[in-house]
């Protein structure tokens, strides 16, 4: 038996919780990610592995060829481990440790993402003990807002991120100064799940704008980072599997103006990873209260917190069913009232034993797990495997 896509005779075998991977589909987005970044001349695609460090999802990105986009020494660590040369990486974070430093000093990688004076001291004399040369690019806080969930925006000046981009050139004056770091980037991030076209748009404007004051004082970098941040959709999986990335790459090449021989890069999470994943989790009881139904299932948001941490949406569907719909509030075992999948939604009539797939939840979900109340962390599987 087959109900939409999946194999639920070899998933009813695996123990629940568990994430299951569309091997195929994460491919098949990768082939258009490189088709749609292919057309425009000097676009470089990086993965960011925070999104998802499953082993074997990495292994597939690798295999299509990006780089990566690190947030921490064990993420440099997971990436050269999966075979992404280390010419590919680059390193953010607005708390970079000394050992995390050196990690990425020890292996040349691409460019240090940097994101203040201190930061920049700190690399120029880590960098110095070691007689190298550091590449950095310095992130600059462009101040676009993105119309997302006020969590995941991080491109506004009372955001955290970045260096306020009236200081660029008092920056890149002194990085020039010092001896064991190179200046070649500016860096953007302004937010996570963004689908409307024109939150990149007023970020390719504010780059223009910048890039001209540099050409002002005869500064030109090698590249320009925009970050990431493309959204999905989470309310149509089945119909909008592989997010819009010609419209995306296209807008950045109609609307940034790219120097001659200057490299755009871009640091996609989400949209490369979010629609293959699916946490499978299994009905433990039915409970009917006064006013509700619960479903209570075996996973909870020790397994997947987006919905508690942001509100998040994820589709939710009985795939052991075909029984005609009843309303349900799906929540886990967790000792804590936030501990809710969905509210009031409607699923196939759910019995004990049920297999429920909790749908995109590919990108911040196996690797946002915790421990809490003891709980084992779940297990990933690629299609390919089971
Ligand atoms: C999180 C992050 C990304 C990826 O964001 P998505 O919304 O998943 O595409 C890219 N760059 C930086 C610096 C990040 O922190």
């Amino acid at each position: 038996m087959t109900k939409g896509h999946f194999p639920i005779d070899k998933l009813q075998r695996i123990r629940t919780p568990f994430y299951y991977y569309d091997a195929e589909l994460l491919r098949q987005t990768l082939r258009t990610i490189n088709a749609e970044a292919g057309k425009h001349e000097g676009f470089c695609v990086h993965y960011a592995v925070k999104a998802n460090a499953n082993p074997q999802v990495l292994r597939i990105i690798r295999e299509a060829g990006l780089g990566v986009d690190c947030v921490s020494g064990g993420e440099i660590e997971v990436s050269l481990k999966a075979g992404f040369p280390a010419s590919k990486i680059v390193f953010a974070g607005v708390g970079k440790s000394d050992w995390e430093i050196n990690l990425g000093l020890d292996n040349d990688i691409f460019c240090f993402n940097v994101e203040s004076i201190p930061e920049l001291e700190v690399i120029n004399s880590l960098a110095q003990a070691k007689e190298k040369v550091a590449r950095v690019a310095f992130r600059l806080n462009p101040n676009v807002g993105a119309h997302t969930h006020a969590n995941i925006t991080t491109g506004l000046a009372e955001n955290k991120f970045g260096i306020d981009m009236r200081d660029m050139l008092k920056v890149i004056e002194e990085a020039s100064a010092m001896q064991n770091v190179k200046v070649v980037g500016l860096h953007f991030h302004i937010g996570s799940q963004i689908l409307d076209m024109s939150d990149f748009e007023a970020l390719c404007n504010r780059v223009n704008e910048l890039q001209q004051e540099l050409e002002r004082h005869q500064i030109t970098v090698e590249h320009i980072n925009v970050g990431g941040g493309l959204g999905i959709d989470y309310q149509h999986p089945n119909r909008v599997p592989i997010p819009d990335f010609k419209a995306y790459f296209d807008t950045y090449a109609k609307k940034l103006r790219l120097r001659p021989g200057q490299t755009l890069h871009f640091e996609l999470g989400r949209a490369v990873v979010a629609q293959c994943g699916t946490l499978f989790t299994r009905t433990l009881y039915i409970k009917e209260g006064s006013v509700k139904r619960f479903c209570i299932v075996d996973a909870g948001f020790t397994d997947l917190i987006r919905p508690a941490l942001y509100q998040a949406y994820h589709k939710i569907e009985n795939i052991t069913s075909d029984e005609p719909a009843a309303t349900y509030d799906v929540v886990g075992p967790i000792c804590e009232s936030t501990d809710v999948f969905a509210k009031q939604i409607d699923l196939n009539r759910a019995r004990r034993g049920d297999l429920l797939a909790i749908r995109s939840a590919g990108a911040y979900g196996e690797i946002m797990a915790s421990q809490y109340n003891c709980r084992q962390l779940p297990k990933g599987y690629l299609s390919d495997e089971v």
